[in-house]
């Protein structure tokens, strides 16, 4: 059987669409969805994503307005920039670019985001519904995965999924979105032995590593398996995923590129949870006038 490329960026273009149509609704409704960002200091890659997070947002009619804070911001005045935002009732979501330099309580700062505004899907209430079954704001990365999968009728129920990482942003809410979808799902991470020997057996195999000295190979992949690439790394100045493409993709069933995979779908489900945290704030609204 020939290998079939998932493509994220054809797949992205068509839940922008479906979003645009959604945000328009709400703004003939009388609200126009709204995302804040938050930066602080100035890595350049951040700077980047998040250019193309403002740029997706204009394109489908979702207002948007970025703060850049100081690398030497203190962790009390970003916790005062998070409260403004939390009461603002024109802000539907929230989003605070990660990583914050190391002198930031990371989990603090994600703890501030009042939980409808999380369109990161990383506060704990969040996470914890998801890994009750309930999915509400859901990570964009692990959202965006499934997407492309169901989109591609790749079949999820009964099948063994392997995933490589084990952070908040990426492994644990996958695993739970599988989970949610009936597969058998085993999570890896630096410190599993027999990497090869796991991922072989894997349906579906997940690499979210980034590291310049970690690749996936063909002993890594089962004949006829789906391989999603996920991790991201510069090498010479060139950006390149965790799976050797030209030598796994004759394995596999169906793989994604690196880039055009799970990069256009991460920013394409930032732009549905902001539409979703709209919806979810309009009906509070209804319900609670005081919004409390
Ligand atoms: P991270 O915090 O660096 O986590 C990397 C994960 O890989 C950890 O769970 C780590 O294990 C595991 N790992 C490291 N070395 C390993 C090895 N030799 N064998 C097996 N596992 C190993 O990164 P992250 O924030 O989760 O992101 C992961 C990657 O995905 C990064 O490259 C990031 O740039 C990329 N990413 C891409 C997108 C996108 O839209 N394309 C979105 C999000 C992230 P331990 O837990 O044991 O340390």
């Amino acid at each position: 059987m020939t290998v079939t490329i998932l493509d994220g960026k054809l797949v992205a273009g068509e839940v922008k669409k479906q979003v645009a149509r959604q945000a328009e609704n709400l703004a003939k409704l009388g609200t126009k969805p709204f995302l804040a960002t938050i930066q602080v200091g100035d890595d350049p890659a951040s700077t980047s994503y998040l250019k193309a997070k403002h740029k997706a947002a204009e394109e489908v009619g979702i207002g948007s307005e970025h703060h850049h804070l100081a690398a030497d911001t203190s962790q009390s005045k970003l916790e005062a920039l998070l409260g403004q935002l939390n009461t603002n009732p024109k802000v539907h979501g929230i989003l605070v670019q990660l990583p914050l330099p190391r002198e930031f309580d990371e989990d603090a700062i994600i703890e501030k985001v009042i939980p409808y505004k999380d369109v990161d899907g990383l506060h704990p209430i969040n996470a914890g519904r998801l890994s009750a079954g309930k999915e509400t704001l859901v990570p964009c990365t692990p959202k965006g995965i499934v997407k492309l999968l169901s989109h591609y009728k790749v079949p999820i129920a009964s099948q063994f999924v392997v995933i490589i990482n084990r952070t908040t942003l990426v492994g644990r809410p996958l695993a739970n979105l599988f989970l949610n979808r009936d597969a058998t799902v085993t999570v890896c991470h630096s410190k599993t032995v027999n990497l090869a020997q796991t991922t072989r057996a894997a349906d579906i195999l997940v690499s979210a590593v980034g590291r310049e000295d970690f690749q996936i190979k063909p002993e890594h992949v089962k004949s006829d398996a789906t391989v999603i690439d996920v991790g991201l790394t510069r090498v010479e100045g060139k950006l390149r995923g965790d799976v050797d493409f030209d030598n796994v993709s004759p394995l596999a069933r169906f793989i994604t590129p690196v880039p055009g995979g799970v990069g256009p779908m991460t920013v394409a489900c930032l732009l549905e949870n902001t539409v979703e945290a709209t919806k979810i704030q309009t009906r509070r609204g209804q319900k609670e006038p005081s919004n409390s």
